[in-house]
């Protein structure tokens, strides 16, 4: 059973889901809405004095939850996989600068060769990029992303193979990111987080919906409670293995990208409390809208 959350301090919102918004409107924009967790995606770091935005985060209060993200580790091609590493340990100096605990990797994936032969490759960088992650205090985040991406963004496509591969690395700074978007389908999911949670492995856990019929397979995600993802039974087996941490809602999306932000990050308010059992701040939240 997911636990009744009954305020917004455990709530975190990932910068590209509102894409429009630069890092400062982001930061101002959630805090005014009573969000303090934040996602930073590294768009909105290209060009930024980093510790003018770690003073402005603090500024207001702002808990940094990770920085998405790293990874894209594979390629047929040695210098490609080389520029991959340098930018994940850029990546890292970046995580350090802000404050940011953890980094989430996209793993990467390269459609000229096999995903196994990817998958080695993923191991050498996450292997390559540790000590450093280790020196800096930032730790690593594998997401398993849907098969559909398994042509070209990730090689990890399972929680299974996400825990295979973090257990073999084994390591306090190597775990998982769980997204409901890419595992919902799964049938061995709930085994899976519980066995990612066991091993000390489930480091974040992300939430939006799968819109029926979805348009656009990378842009078209929903809004909790609008799809056919069980994110409340999702949640319930996350919380069942101990986490704690933050709900963090990650929405690419063209519709709702070309509406008025501030508004929808009212609904995204809403919805989060519609599907992670919020009592009485649902008709708090829905009479203001
Ligand atoms: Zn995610």
């Amino acid at each position: 059973m997911a636990t009744k959350l009954t305020d917004f301090s455990k709530l975190c919102v990932h910068t590209l889901t509102t894409k429009p918004w630069n890092l400062k409107q982001c930061i101002e924009n959630y805090s005014a809405a009573g969000i303090h967790g934040i996602t930073i995606w590294r768009n909105v770091l290209e060009n930024q004095n980093l510790k003018d935005a770690k003073q402005l985060l603090n500024d207001f209060g702002m808990k940094v939850v990770s920085i998405a993200r790293g990874g894209f580790f594979p390629s047929v091609e040695k210098e490609k996989r080389k520029v991959a590493i340098d930018d994940n340990l850029f990546c890292i100096e970046q995580a350090a600068a802000v404050g940011s605990p953890l980094i989430v990797l996209v793993c990467g994936a390269d459609g000229r060769q096999s995903l196994e032969k990817s998958r080695e490759q993923i191991k050498e960088g996450i292997l390559k990029i540790l000590p450093q992650a280790k020196a800096a205090g930032v730790k690593l985040a594998i997401e398993p992303l849907h098969p559909m991406y398994a042509g070209d963004r990730s090689a990890i496509n399972t929680l299974a193979q996400a825990n295979q591969m973090a257990e073999e690395i084994n390591s306090d700074f190597v775990g998982i990111a769980v997204d409901v978007y890419h595992l919902w389908w799964d049938y061995n999911l709930q085994n899976e987080i519980k066995r990612c949670g066991k091993n000390g492995n489930l480091f974040a856990f992300h939430v939006c919906d799968w819109n029926v019929p979805t348009i656009d397979f990378l842009n078209d995600r929903g809004l909790m409670g609008d799809g056919c993802i069980n994110i409340k039974q999702i949640r319930g087996w996350v919380e069942e293995t101990g986490f704690s941490g933050y709900n963090e809602v990650e929405i690419f999306s063209d519709k709702y990208w070309a509406t008025d932000q501030k508004m929808y990050l009212e609904k995204l308010k809403m919805h989060t409390w519609k599907i992670l059992d919020a009592g009485y701040w649902i008709l708090e939240i829905g009479e203001k809208l």
